[in-house]
């Protein structure tokens, strides 16, 4: 099994590598995800959640109001510790699970995919046996947030609180330049999966 950590700053095109890692054979993971997963209705994490804050957290059709649960935790230290003491061990165990599943299905070269949009910032290379990082210029995140219809002022302020591109190089084992076109990207993506398939199933090969 290899464990990939991929990053990438905002419009960078780190879920585009992503999605085509995974069209590759990859197992894709997401925190993020996972931390929606774990307190869908009927989970044990969600009835936690309801004991621990009150009925108050929950919708009338049984589902987490996040906007109710977080105006409660968002000036309350104590809260929002008791719900990090719910929602993180579960999140771990909801990850771990996944990379088992992955693994007994396809076997010892396995290549599971972390997508950690603040991996570098968070200083969370060293949890994986490898780091892949999307690189483009700061001028095309811009061009490519703004295509997205995110207003310029808004994707500067975004920028701004990640880490710098240089600070997220200094991470990387593996560079996705995705300056280029899409279909660049997907030759490029093909060549770092032939790279991971052979580090997970234990040859070296650098790309
Ligand atoms: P991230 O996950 O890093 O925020 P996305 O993968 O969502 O970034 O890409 C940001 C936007 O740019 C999306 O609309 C995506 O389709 C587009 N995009 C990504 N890579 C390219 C590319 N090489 N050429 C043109 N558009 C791209």
């Amino acid at each position: 099994m290899l464990r990939v950590g991929l990053t990438g700053g905002i419009g960078s095109g780190k879920s585009e590598a992503g999605r085509r890692l995974a069209a590759h054979g990859a197992v894709l993971l997401d925190a993020d995800k996972a931390a929606r997963a774990v307190v869908e209705p009927g989970t044990p994490g969600l009835a936690r959640i309801a004991e621990t804050f009150g009925p108050g957290v929950l919708r009338e059709d049984g589902s987490l109001d996040r906007a109710k649960l977080a105006q409660i935790v968002f000036a309350d230290d104590a809260a929002r510790g008791k719900l990090n003491a719910i929602v993180h061990p579960l999140v771990q165990d909801h990850m771990l699970a996944a990379e088992q599943a992955a693994v007994q299905a396809s076997g010892d070269g396995a290549v599971i995919v972390h997508d950690v949009p603040l991996l570098a910032e968070g200083g969370r290379g060293k949890e994986f046996d490898l780091v892949i990082v999307v690189d483009v210029p700061p001028e095309v995140q811009l061009e490519r947030l703004a295509a997205r219809g995110m207003p310029a002022d808004q994707a500067r302020a975004r920028m701004a609180a990640q880490a710098t591109r240089d600070e997220r190089l200094a991470v990387a084992d593996i560079v996705i330049d995705n300056s280029g076109t899409l279909e660049a990207l997907d030759r490029r993506v093909s060549d770092v999966w032939t790279t991971l398939q052979s580090r997970a199933s234990g040859r070296r090969d650098t790309t």
